[in-house]
């Protein structure tokens, strides 16, 4: 069997299993076979029964003197067996197995891993794992150190042990080292084969680790080739429309601004202004906390398209943000007469003449609309779209060689050692600063017995201050789209509110509405026409309502400190003082240190990197909330390792034919762009 056979040719994997395991994104043997432990427990004391210790985490292997099933007092079914080898007897009891009595039945050889306990009055392995004997086959489930794998619903670590176990017998033979040996020798790195054998099968920890580093770094590599393939093949690209950059008119545009640009305001847009001069179009990240003013940069890249009578496209990820980005840049162009069109699913808003910038959402890339002359595109909240939403879009205004240049944008602050893994095709600007006179948010955990209080307050605060507040509604599941529950409990949370507040107007928006109310509920909040808007979580990014100084977030320990920066960055956007108030029911330490770091730090930066440490990659950037892909195997944690990987791919790509294995693989593996 190869490594890329389908996962369906394993004995007993059926489309039942082929369907769950995807959720795990295992679709090949080899996937399978990366699918690596989270944790073991150690099973490697093989004792006799006479001898095992009360506490003892052990394994024992004996014969089966009886097995039956019987009923406890209140009703659960258990079932009891006594174990025997020739230095006595224990018993193994198990709960709502009723099936073990014919797995197990008297005479089977078996081999029993637990801690030995009391039950009753005597001792006893409860729940312990089990398998049977078999000559010529070693144990899986007992008697070694046993992994503990990621699982989903229905596909168990004693499971996945068992199938891995087949993949790995059957296609070892077929695997091929795709690293010189050299590297190897000069990385200390163990074999492909070695190191996969060492992961799910180790003799001891150590072992483990040094498997589980080569598959790291290999994981690390591969995603720092494709990354160099992507830049390569962007590097190909001609612009369609050489630019000249008017720094009089861009200057002038500036001035007529109503206030004065942050310095790294000032240093990204003439970043962006040296690409835009070139040939080969500009692939560049703008990467700034929320409210760090990227729009204002995204209107002075797509000004230097007007300036050189070519067009630009603006793409924003909710209809909500793109009205507001055609609202703010119809004000800011006010003065230069740019004639500014608005696609979204709603329709075609346009000044009479041709256009100069389409601003719209991913209704850009469907509705017809003439983009021969588009220069530059620039997406909004980049990560909110998938990559084939991206690449669409640029498709739709380049053809074969002739790119236009790009500018994606992102509030999601990634910390330097993965902007340069992921993303080192891509350059990168960054907004570090918050523009001057901005009130530092204070941020206040609320526990349930300060509920109450915290209305009280909030209803003080809102009479007294005439401000007003958002409402986040709790996080039921992650998830890119709104669902319906999700929908459901922004009601409830509304209807709820409405009492609690008798005397204040409230809104609810949420993404189930049609364009037309979502507008007017949000114009009536922008219009203080509303005291407190009610919220799903998905609805908020990007907008801008510069009154709205309290935001309140339900079950806060839900998110991600990285997302709940993000919401809290829809508030404190005046000089006036600004209070966010996370509401949690939990009483975990670690939901307490990540919410008390919201308290203390205002960077979103630090927070994410924060995140990494306590939560792991994939919870801080998972798909689910970002769209960045996720770490399986390595840790951003590494920076040892990813410095190496990094050497080897650069290494690979200078001398293809001493890696010729490792390119082949990734070639026959997509590249897909970022
Ligand atoms: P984000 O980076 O989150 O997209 P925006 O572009 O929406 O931020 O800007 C947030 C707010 O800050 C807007 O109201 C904008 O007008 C204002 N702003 C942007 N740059 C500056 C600046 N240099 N000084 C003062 N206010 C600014
Ligand atoms: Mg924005």
């Amino acid at each position: 069997m190869n490594p890329d056979t389908p996962i369906g040719q394993l004995p007993l994997v059926g489309p039942v299993y082929i369907k769950k395991l995807k959720k795990l994104e295992i679709k090949t043997a080899e996937d399978m076979l990366l699918h690596i432990p989270s944790r073991y427990i150690d099973f490697r004391l093989i004792s006799k029964i006479s001898r095992a210790q009360l506490g003892e985490t052990v394994t024992i292997k004996g014969e089966v003197a009886s097995i039956k099933n019987i009923y406890s007092k209140i009703g659960k079914k258990m079932q009891i067996a006594e174990i025997k080898d020739s230095t006595g007897q224990i018993e193994a009891i198990w709960f709502n197995q009723p099936f073990l009595i014919n797995t197990l039945q008297a005479g089977t050889k078996v081999s029993l891993a637990g801690k030995i306990n009391w039950f009753g009055r005597k001792k006893a392995l409860i729940s312990p794992e089990y398998e049977k004997v078999l000559i010529g086959r070693s144990s899986v489930h007992t008697g070694r150190l046993i992994p503990i794998y990621p699982e989903t619903a229905g596909v168990s670590s004693k499971w996945l042990r068992s199938k891995i176990n087949d993949a790995f017998s059957k296609t070892k033979q077929n695997i091929e080292e795709h690293l010189p040996n050299s590297t190897l020798q000069k990385l200390d790195l163990s074999g492909l084969v070695n190191a996969l054998e060492a992961v799910h099968f180790p003799k001891d920890l150590e072992e483990a680790q040094k498997g589980r580093e080569r598959l790291s770094f290999d994981e690390l590599l591969f995603i720092q080739l494709k990354s160099i393939y992507r830049k390569l093949a962007w590097q190909k690209n001609r612009v369609a429309h050489k630019l000249d950059v008017d720094r009089k008119q861009i200057a002038k545009l500036i001035g007529s601004l109503p206030f004065n640009l942050t310095s790294s305001q000032k240093r990204s847009i003439e970043e962006i202004l040296s690409d835009l001069e070139k040939d080969i179009p500009m692939n560049r990240l703008l990467e700034g906390d929320v409210g760090s003013g990227k729009t204002v940069v995204a209107a002075m890249t797509a000004f230097v398209s007007f300036l050189n009578g070519k067009q630009a496209v603006f793409m924003a990820p909710t209809q909500i943000l793109a009205e507001q980005h055609f609202i703010t840049l119809k004000q800011i162009f006010d003065p230069f007469k740019l004639r500014v069109a608005l696609i979204t699913s709603a329709g075609i808003k346009s000044d009479p003449g041709r256009t100069d910038i389409f601003i719209g959402t991913h209704a850009l890339i469907h509705k017809t609309a003439n983009f021969d002359n588009v220069a530059i595109v620039i997406i909004d909240e980049q990560h909110r779209f998938g990559v084939e939403q991206r690449t669409h879009l640029i498709k739709k205004s380049r053809n074969k060689t002739y790119a236009p240049h790009v500018l994606t944008m992102t509030a999601t602050p990634i910390p330097r050692t993965i902007a340069l893994t992921f993303y080192g095709d891509i350059d990168l600007s960054t907004l570090d600063e918050l523009p001057a006179g901005r009130q530092p948010i204070k941020t206040w955990v609320v526990p349930p017995q300060k509920r109450e209080k915290a209305y009280e307050w909030i209803a003080e605060q809102i009479k007294k201050d005439k401000i007003q507040a958002f409402v986040i509604c709790p996080l039921i599941e992650e998830s890119e789209k709104e669902t319906m529950q999700q929908v459901r409990a922004a009601t409830a949370e509304y209807e709820n509110l409405k009492k609690i507040f008798p005397d204040l107007k409230i809104g609810l928006l949420h993404g189930k509405q049609s364009a037309k109310l979502k507008n007017k509920v949000l114009n009536d909040f922008k219009k203080r026409k509303s005291n407190i808007l009610v919220s799903t979580p998905v609805v908020e990014v990007g907008i801008d309502v510069p009154n709205a100084n309290i935001m309140l977030i339900e079950t806060a320990e839900r998110f991600g400190l990285a997302q709940l920066h993000q919401l809290r960055g829809r508030i404190g956007r005046r000089e006036k003082k600004s209070y966010c108030l996370l509401f949690t029911e939990s009483k975990t330490q670690k939901a307490s240190i990540r919410l008390s770091a919201l308290q203390k730090t205002l960077s979103g930066f630090e927070l994410a990197e924060l995140d990494l440490k306590l939560r792991g990659p994939g919870e801080v950037f998972g798909t689910k909330q970002h769209g960045f892909a996720e770490l399986k195997i390595a840790s951003w944690q590494d920076k040892g390792l990813i410095r190496k990987a990094k050497n080897i791919a650069e290494e690979a790509i200078e001398n293809p034919k001493k890696f010729s294995k490792l390119l082949k693989k990734i070639k026959t593996h997509s590249v897909a762009p970022n």
